[in-house]
């Protein structure tokens, strides 16, 4: 492949051929974690399903690796690579709402803060199932499952997903879903809703169900406690949630805020986020027992979801600052007196202070589709713990990963599985943990849509990757798409 070779393919397309050294490049390679540095070949910004097209034949026949780019959040950086292409679908942003079917069709650049902005402007009071952080794209986060703040109430976002464009590595552009003609592409829409983002092909747009929520605005709640409470007031949560209807969610979290009676310096707390689905009175109520418990900090709000998550979902961004990131799936009843201490240990002595951790609160709705509904796996799983750990300097990487990779190894007796949407390049039997039972169908149908392994990456699919655990840890998997 020659510069002339790249020209054609600039000829070819409607998008643009992005080379290292131009802004545009480099704009383009900037994702949320700061820490992954990966720089490839060139960049195509594609325009149109035919440059998508064009470029996967382009890239198969120079034997170039590429990776698609959606919002780039995945925390291991996969949607960029060192050497080979990066496929940038941010240009194809077109968002179309069919009110009558309650049906959003978005084209895979556009995130979620598109989506809200959009529907709030329809002035329908529709909302999707969409991503707590504005700023995440809809193709990675909708290919690992997706939850919401309103999971619980409409189940996740792949639940809410009625049909994927999808252009597979063959060039044939695809519309999958629940009642598409071929069985093949029946399967391929199963493998997209939780087998994760990268592995079946470049999804070009989606059709997403929106609903109309119980009330226009939602109660939302903060709730603030000192850590040396984290026992009695975790194990009491432990055992209430399952008391919660489905309107209501109480994620969690734990990390700094400004200390309420010194604004100016920043405390460690715990505590809760709550969403409900409902009257603020009958929301209010529902949440006097956390109230009782004499928080440090309450605050309770009514506004739309959108609205929300265009205000709180910055708080959980490392915003490329360096980050490490950690998950696992817990099952109900996970917050034990062990589990918490787990917790407190490793929270109280975090090498960096703005490491944080947030859980989400799943169940409900969530648990009434049958387990074989969707390529997602862990719909039984009840908390889902997030660790970011957040640096600056370079020299504090090695600290920091060991500490978060510690930290929630010492969490995995409580853990029922990973999330593929926290991907993490240090979890040991990542397929068995991200996939469960679903790895062996997700592998058929891998083997059917991309038999020479065209999209392969570290965690893709497939790979028969595992990290080397033994200490110090090798971080080098923490740099790379590729494993060769
Ligand atoms: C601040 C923050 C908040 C988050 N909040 C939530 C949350 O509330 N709920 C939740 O479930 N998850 C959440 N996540 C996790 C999020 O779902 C994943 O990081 C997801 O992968 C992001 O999708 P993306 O398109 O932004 O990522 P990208 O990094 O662009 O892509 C992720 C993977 O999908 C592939 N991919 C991208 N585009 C395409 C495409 N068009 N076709 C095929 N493959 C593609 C990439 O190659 C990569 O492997 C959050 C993440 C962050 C950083």
């Amino acid at each position: 492949m020659d510069q002339q070779d790249l020209s054609w393919l600039q000829r070819h397309i409607s998008g643009a051929v992005l080379l290292p050294g131009t802004p545009a490049y480099d704009q383009a390679v900037v994702i949320d974690n700061g820490r992954v540095q990966l720089r490839p070949r060139f960049i195509v910004q594609a325009n149109s399903t035919q440059d998508v097209v064009t470029t996967l034949a382009y890239c198969k026949q120079n034997d170039l690796r590429l990776t698609t780019k959606g919002g780039g959040h995945s925390a291991a950086g996969y949607s960029l690579n060192a050497g080979g292409v990066v496929l940038d679908l941010s240009l194809m942003t077109a968002i179309e709402l069919d009110t009558e079917r309650r049906v959003v069709k978005v084209q895979m650049g556009a995130r979620w803060h598109a989506v809200y902005v959009y529907l709030i402007n329809s002035g329908t009071g529709l909302i999707p199932i969409g991503g707590g952080c504005p700023t995440v794209g809809i193709p990675g986060f909708m290919q690992g499952g997706g939850y919401s703040f309103v999971s619980r109430s409409y189940g996740l976002s792949v639940d809410n997903l009625v049909s994927i464009t999808l252009v597979t590595v063959d060039g044939k552009v695809r519309k999958l879903s629940a009642d598409a003609s071929d069985p093949f592409d029946r399967e391929l829409f199963w493998a997209c809703r939780g087998g994760g983002g990268g592995n079946w092909g470049v999804a070009v747009d989606m059709e997403i169900k929106v609903h109309l929520p119980n009330t226009e605005k939602m109660l939302t709640g903060q709730i603030r406690y000192s850590p040396d409470r984290a026992q009695e007031v975790l194990g009491f949560y432990n055992r209430w949630v399952e008391t919660l209807p489905n309107e209501m969610a109480v994620y969690g979290i734990w990390g700094l805020i400004p200390d309420p009676s010194n604004p100016a310096q920043k405390i460690q707390t715990f505590g809760f986020t709550a969403i409900y689905n409902g009257e603020f009175g009958a929301g209010a109520k529902l949440l006097q027992p956390l109230l009782e418990l004499g928080p440090l900090t309450v605050s309770l709000n009514q506004i739309t979801l959108p609205e929300f998550e265009l205000i709180n979902g910055a708080t959980t961004l490392v915003a490329n600052r360096s980050a490490y990131i950690r998950a696992g799936m817990m099952p109900p009843g996970a917050f034990k007196p062990e589990c918490i201490a787990v917790f407190e240990r490793f929270m109280a002595s975090a090498p960096s202070p703005d490491s944080f951790i947030v859980w989400t609160h799943a169940g409900g709705r969530i648990e009434e589709f049958p387990d074989d509904s969707t390529g997602f796996a862990h719909r039984a799983a009840r908390f889902v713990p997030e660790l970011k750990a957040i640096w600056d300097q370079p020299q504090d990487t090695r600290a920091n990963v060991e500490w978060a990779h510690a930290f929630f190894a010492a969490l995995e007796p409580f853990f029922s599985g990973a999330y593929v949407n926290y991907i993490d390049p240090l979890l040991d039997h990542w397929a068995r943990k991200y996939y469960l039972d679903h790895y062996p169908r997700l592998l058929r149908i891998k083997q059917q849509c991309d038999p020479d392994g065209f999209l392969a990456f570290q965690q893709g699919v497939g790979s028969d990757f595992e990290p080397d655990l033994s200490l110090p840890l090798n971080l080098a998997p923490l740099n790379r798409t590729f494993v060769d």
